[in-house]
């Protein structure tokens, strides 16, 4: 590897999902494994017959080294990385495997992909793009979040839907509820962190009689890079490692609030209940000073408190 010393000095976090028809998942597994084991990368990789999904971290090196690699398999040719700030010890190990999905929205029969990625998913709009919609068609457009509900709690699109899923399992069941039937014939955005749960989503959706589905590329992530805190994105945005969120810059709102007294917050905490556990908007001041270390219903029950 021709590399510099920087190159191992350094280190780094990848993230990238590809939708790809894998004939042979179990041997794309394998080969990840042993790759990643010779590179010394840490993270977690699933693999299904639609492509692959992965966060890894490691030396800048070991992270060239990887993307040359990967995108050396014809499948994963065109994928995209997103380079972020950690590395290796942000993970506790490494993990590659095979499930029926790369992200668990209970429809492995229904996602149809090829080489170009998922067949009859929205269009695809560049954060640019998306300023152009609104400005074409302004409030006919709406945006839809397709993340946990508790994500949007801190941060979401300007007057976005916010669909009550708790995990993407309840998508399907929730956009066949009837209750966006009014939204069928209008423009829609969907949204999410990378841009992943949207491939999904957005054909779903377009199976079910949504007729005109946009989803926002490169997610969130991408938006917030390109307009920061000065277009339509409002507030935190929720990370799934130990940082828990992320601003885009100093002026992003606190749109969450405190369970237990209402203030501003962006502070997810674990319900203290360990058959709860659930994530809870907490202040500082309720958590330190109140005692407040439960969710809103274990609070009420003198059970949890006890
Ligand atoms: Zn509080
Ligand atoms: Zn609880």
């Amino acid at each position: 590897m021709g590399y510099s010393k920087t190159d191992y000095e350094e280190s780094r976090i990848l993230l990238y999902y590809g939708f790809a028809p894998l004939e042979d998942p179990q041997a794309v597994m394998f080969w990840q494994r042993t790759l990643c084991e010779m590179l010394e990368l840490k993270g977690r990789i699933l693999v299904s017959k639609h492509g692959i999904n992965g966060t890894v971290g490691g030396s800048l090196a070991a992270c060239k080294e990887y993307v040359r690699r990967t995108k050396a398999f014809p499948a994963f040719k065109g994928m995209e990385f997103k380079w972020s700030e950690g590395g290796a010890e942000d993970f506790p190990r490494l993990s590659v495997k095979v499930r029926d999905e790369i992200v668990a929205f209970g429809a492995p029969d229904e996602l149809e992909v090829d080489d170009k990625g998922v067949i009859g998913g929205g269009v695809h709009l560049k954060p640019e793009q998306l300023h152009e919609l609104m400005e074409e068609r302004g409030d006919e457009v709406v945006f839809f979040d397709g993340r946990n509900a508790m994500e949007a709690q801190i941060g979401k699109f300007k007057d976005a839907v916010i669909p009550d899923v708790r995990t993407t399992h309840d998508f399907i069941k929730e956009i066949e509820s009837g209750k966006y039937d009014d939204l069928k014939d209008k423009p829609v955005v969907t949204y999410c962190t990378g841009g992943i749960r949207c491939e999904i989503l957005s054909s779903l959706m377009k199976k079910r009689g949504f007729k005109e589905v946009y989803q926002l590329d490169g997610g969130i992530v991408r938006y917030g890079e390109k307009f920061g805190d000065k277009g339509f994105w409002e507030g935190s945005l929720y990370v799934f490692d130990r940082r828990m969120h992320m601003e885009f810059s100093d002026d992003a709102k606190v749109i969450g609030r405190c369970v237990h007294c209402d203030q501003p917050t962006n502070d997810f905490r674990n319900c203290l209940n360990l058959q709860c556990r659930k994530q809870t908007l907490i202040c500082d001041d309720c958590f330190n000073n109140g005692e407040k270390h439960y969710c809103e219903q274990c609070a009420t029950q003198p059970a949890a408190t006890a």
